[in-house]
């Protein structure tokens, strides 16, 4: 899914239809600071459906200063106002190549940067292990094993934990699946690597955050299957087993 511009009425560049007319370039509307609505559209991996989520995108100049959306899939980083090191009211100056906020008290510097998640593909006897979350994002929907890597942990050992704690299986790691920018998620944007993974212990029972767990094939999926990073795990898996590339979702 990517961002369109929803300040249609009044907006030159939109209404002349250049592509995009402000995905998080903000040549849009003009004024040097301000809110533009945002829908979202289908992406390459997104199903043929539009979701109606507006949310506010704040931007100052040309530079974007933060998203505030959303209860579905958004950008979901709040501003910071104050700092957080002493409080002081933190001012928007020009930094590392783009405006960003800043304290003038004591020369904190406010990067957004993505959170980093990882998730597991679990293959046994050809099928894939997949959770249906209890809980939103993404509630009832399935989806890959997966979570926030903890500040005192690596990705590999949060990978194996977050599967534990979801599936009850033990599983060791294989290798790298893939990994790709998450942008559409109302926690924030984040970077998702997804791992390939074996069972080598445990007992299958879905965990406190899990609806249920279970093992599919690749051409028994369950639906709906939720978040871009499942589909596009997951078709890829199916890639490789033969499957053709069209969209199975
Ligand atoms: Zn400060």
């Amino acid at each position: 899914m990517r961002p369109i511009c929803g300040a249609a009425s009044g907006c030159a560049v939109h209404a002349s239809g250049k592509g995009w007319c402000c995905a998080w370039r903000v040549q849009c509307c003009g004024s040097d600071k301000g809110e533009i609505r945002l829908t979202f559209s289908p992406g390459p991996f997104g199903r043929g459906r539009r979701l109606a989520n507006p949310g506010i995108l704040f931007y100052r100049g040309l530079s974007i200063i933060s998203y505030l959306g959303a209860k579905d899939p958004g950008m979901g980083s709040e501003p910071f106002i104050f700092c957080p090191r002493c409080g002081a009211r933190l001012t928007q100056r020009f930094m590392f190549g783009r405006e960003r906020p800043v304290c003038p008290a004591c020369g904190y510097v406010v990067f957004y940067d993505p959170k980093v998640a990882v998730g597991v593909l679990v293959e046994h006897e050809g099928k894939v292990l997949l959770v249906r979350r209890r809980y939103d994002p993404g509630k009832g929907g399935w989806a890959l094993p997966a979570g926030f890597v903890e500040i005192d942990e690596g990705p590999v050992a949060a990978a194996i934990r977050e599967c534990r704690e979801e599936t009850g299986l033990i599983v060791r790691i294989r290798s790298v699946l893939d990994v790709f920018p998450v942008s559409m998620d109302p926690r924030g944007p984040a970077v998702f690597i997804v791992y390939r993974g074996v069972p080598i212990g445990g007992s299958l029972q879905p965990g406190d955050d899990a609806l249920e767990v279970g093992f599919f094939p690749p051409d028994g999926l369950p639906s709906p299957l939720v978040f871009a990073s499942t589909r596009r795990a997951l078709w890829r898996w199916r890639r490789e087993k033969g499957f053709p590339e069209r969209r199975f979702y």
